[in-house]
């Protein structure tokens, strides 16, 4: 099941990347992060892992998910208005990977799309950053 929201101000045009605040990735052998959709489920970010890496036992495979996955988040640089994918927020075992510091211009005022919601717009500094579900189209019978 994909849930789909838009990130908005309520009161300019500022608007984030669209999804879940962020994607669940595995890293290959080059360091590239491959994005994995819809896999909430351990088991299919396990599958994905073992065709980049390949396993044998079980503490190749707690290493490897230590090691080559995380949570890319999307993140909005409060000083330039920026807009990144890092991995900074914890994830159940406590990890993150990267630097809560902007690509662009080094600030470390840093939020996640997820942690902007309900707060003060980075662009106006008036309107609120809103949360809101995608509509689902329906089809009149
Ligand atoms: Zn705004
Ligand atoms: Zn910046």
């Amino acid at each position: 099941m994909t849930q789909n929201s838009v990130f908005k101000c309520d009161k300019c045009e500022l608007e984030l990347p669209t999804g879940m605040g962020g994607y669940q990735y595995v890293e290959d052998m080059d360091q590239n992060r491959i994005r994995c959709d819809n896999s909430e489920d351990d088991i299919e970010i396990k599958q994905i892992l073992s065709e980049y890496w390949g396993f044998s036992d079980y503490h190749d495979w707690k290493h490897l998910l230590e090691e080559h996955t995380g949570f890319n988040s999307y993140c909005v640089c409060l000083d330039c208005l920026n807009i990144f994918e890092a991995d900074i927020s914890k994830n159940i075992d406590g990890f993150m990977k990267d630097e809560r510091v902007c690509p662009e211009c080094g600030s470390l005022e840093i939020s996640t799309e997820l942690e902007l919601v309900g707060s003060q717009c980075p662009a106006c500094q008036k309107g609120k950053i809103e949360k809101v579900q995608k509509k689902i189209l329906s089809v009149p019978l």
